[in-house]
């Protein structure tokens, strides 16, 4: 029997990184390849990058420096690099590195397998509308939750932003592929799908994100919709009023706020005032008053002063997120952003993200303490690593919930659970019995938080 050959696959990055390597995983499967956790016994190698923060382009460097020596050991591997560096370099990515036998920009992931058989570098970074059109076979891990790409690329331009430059300007998959896929998968037992886009919110594939969510409401067999990520500016009351009536739709929004202060959201380009910022979070929480809503920081921003950032921390105290995602500014190539007067000192920008992110944890930790004894249904998402008779569920609020149980849950069972103590990132439970919970159960507190 002729052996499998092996692929590794390395992934930084975004939902949108994640669910481009399922695609890659899909084309590999067709190609003949198994993938393997170990790149010294795989003959291919590929790298879905990251370039949003320096820290994720560093990472990606190093790790390549330690293919090019195994390289020299397995001269045989064929190594490929996607994703938004491939995007900015690809076309030289071999001078940078001699290791590298090809690059491909996430527009063109459907050009891999002729990638793989070409004999000297090869390049395939254009634009490609064909990407909205091209349904690819996506591997993914979790028989439980799909992610779903809904549209691709950005038209904002916010100016401390690499995306519309790596990803390309706005374009929305028609939304009867959408439907066909998300029916496909609920036919294969899917209950979860997260709809994925740079700003979802703006959908445009022949209807309203708002009505786009309605139609996946109908489709039988799914039980829960999520949505990452919206951009405020297109926040609208048709999608709030939708998101209220809708019996799938998560009650968990994330909505990148970024800062407190209106005069560093105008230097950010972001489109929107703190005070329009508050409105929206005000009507969502008025429509829907146990809604989660999380959102993302950051410190440090060129020009960003005193007052302003403690306009940010007022702003966490008077709205009370249930959880931020918090960075130090870093400069990236091709951004208004890099070229401003005013940076912030990085001694700075990291005292203010440690003020930002203790003042959260005490958010955070008071609103998850009040959940302490209610019940709340999870889809079970499997067993605990370390526990074999713990096991982890989520809620509708995306916040994680371990509990125990002798018994083999099935992944995809919804089960209703009574919280027994709160911590500031996760929940604790025990199963309830015989109760049971609508599918919009009461808020449950999401507290996920990357330092
Ligand atoms: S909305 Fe702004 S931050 Fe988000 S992807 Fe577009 S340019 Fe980047």
């Amino acid at each position: 029997m002729q052996e499998k050959r092996l692929a590794h696959l390395h992934t930084w990055g975004c939902q949108m990184n994640a669910h481009d390597t399922e695609k890659i995983a899909g084309i590999l499967k067709g190609q003949g390849y198994d993938l393997t956790a170990d790149p010294e016994s795989a003959e291919l190698i590929i790298l879905n990058t990251c370039s949003i923060r320096e820290k994720a382009q560093h990472k990606f460097y190093s790790y390549l420096g330690y293919l090019a020596h195994l390289k020299k050991r397995r001269p045989f591997i064929k190594i490929g690099v996607t994703g938004c560096i491939a995007q900015q370099e690809g076309d030289h990515m071999h001078e940078l590195n001699k290791a590298v036998d090809f690059s491909f920009g996430s527009q063109n992931i459907m050009k891999l397998p002729d990638l793989l058989h070409s004999e000297s570098f090869q390049a395939a970074v254009e634009d490609n509308d064909a990407i909205v059109t091209t349904d690819l076979p996506a591997q993914r891990d979790n028989g439980v939750r799909a992610l779903v790409a809904i549209m691709y690329g950005c038209n904002n331009f916010c100016s401390y932003c690499v995306v519309p430059y790596t990803r390309g300007r706005e374009r929305s998959r028609p939304y009867e592929n959408i439907i066909n896929e998300i029916t496909s998968l609920a036919t294969n037992g899917y209950k979860e799908v997260t709809l994925i886009g740079q700003n979802v919110n703006s959908y445009n594939g022949g209807c309203s994100f708002a009505r786009l969510l309605r139609l996946i409401d109908n489709v039988e067999g799914i039980r829960r919709v999520r949505f990452i990520t919206s951009h405020p500016k297109d926040f609208t009351d048709e999608l709030i009023l939708a998101m209220a009536e809708l019996r799938t739709v998560c009650r968990h929004v994330h909505l990148p706020m970024q800062s407190g202060s209106s005069r560093v959201l105008a230097l950010m380009n972001r489109r929107y005032d703190y005070e329009t910022y508050i409105d929206k979070v005000r009507r969502l929480q008025l429509a829907i008053p146990d809604v989660c809503v999380t959102s993302d920081i950051i410190a440090g921003f060129p020009g960003e002063s005193d007052d302003d950032h403690e306009q940010t921390i007022n702003a966490l105290n008077e709205i009370e997120f249930d959880g931020i995602f918090a960075f130090k500014y870093s400069k990236r190539p091709n951004t208004k952003a890099a070229l401003m007067d005013d940076q912030v000192d990085e001694d700075v920008k990291s005292q203010r993200l440690q003020e930002i992110l203790s003042c959260q944890d005490v958010i955070t930790e008071r609103k998850n303490k009040a959940l302490e004894g209610s019940i709340i249904e999870v889809i079970v998402d499997g067993r605990s690593e370390t526990d074999p008779n713990a096991w982890i569920g989520r809620t509708s609020t995306n916040k994680i919930v371990n509990f125990s149980s002798n018994d083999d849950l099935q992944s995809a069972q919804f089960l209703n659970v009574r919280i027994v103590k709160a911590y500031r990132h996760t929940l604790e439970g025990e199963v309830v019995a015989g109760v049971s919970c609508s599918n919009k159960e009461p808020g449950a507190s999401w507290s996920g938080k990357e330092r």
